[in-house]
């Protein structure tokens, strides 16, 4: 069976949500389907082993509910990446641009160190930029990046290109 097929008829389109114009992508049809969920966590286990990660970093916040049973999956670590202001730790900060303003995403230091070897897992790679922060903010932890792996990329937003950009040649794999 083809997994991606199997992924794409269980993601809903929701139209104007979360504001008028904007069609969004909803995985949690996909999360309901125990075997489709399955399908995903095996499928983004297996890219991360094949990339040699030793760490799983997941971004806040389905990012953290994929990337959590990936980690098990793999027998890998599950940091989280969160919104600046949750993490109770000392940490590492970065910002990066929105279409207006910028947001800022941590991890606690402690977490990430050289030799550490990371795989980032988010549901839907838009215009790329939290991926990019990510993938900046593992680095300046000393750690190295093993790749980004998605769920869903949504092409036309060229998210791809930016993230591209950030990666210096580490892949990026959506499903
Ligand atoms: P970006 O930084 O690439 O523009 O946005 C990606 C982030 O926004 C991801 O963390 C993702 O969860 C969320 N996101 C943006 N658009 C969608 C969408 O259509 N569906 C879902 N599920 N998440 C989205």
């Amino acid at each position: 069976a083809d997994v991606s097929e199997l992924l794409l008829s269980h993601i809903r389109d929701v139209p104007d949500h979360p504001k008028p114009g904007v069609m969004f992508k909803d995985i949690t049809p996909l999360l309901a389907d125990p075997a489709a969920f399955a399908a995903l966590t095996d499928t983004l286990a297996a890219l991360s082993t094949r990339h040699g990660a030793t760490k799983i970093v997941g971004l806040e916040a389905r990012g953290f509910i994929l990337g959590a049973p990936v980690a098990i999956r793999a027998g890998l670590g599950f940091i989280p990446v969160r919104k600046a202001g949750k993490l109770p730790g000392a940490t590492l900060r970065q910002s990066y641009d929105l279409e207006y303003g910028s947001a800022e995403i941590e991890v606690h230091a402690e977490d990430l160190a050289a030799g550490d070897r990371v795989m980032v897992i988010d549901d839907v790679l838009a215009t790329g930029g939290t991926a990019a922060a990510s993938v900046d903010l593992i680095r300046r932890s000393g750690a190295q990046v093993a790749g980004v792996a998605v769920l869903m990329e949504l092409g036309f937003l060229d998210g791809r290109q930016k993230l591209e950009r950030a990666l210096e040649g580490a892949p990026l794999e959506a499903l």
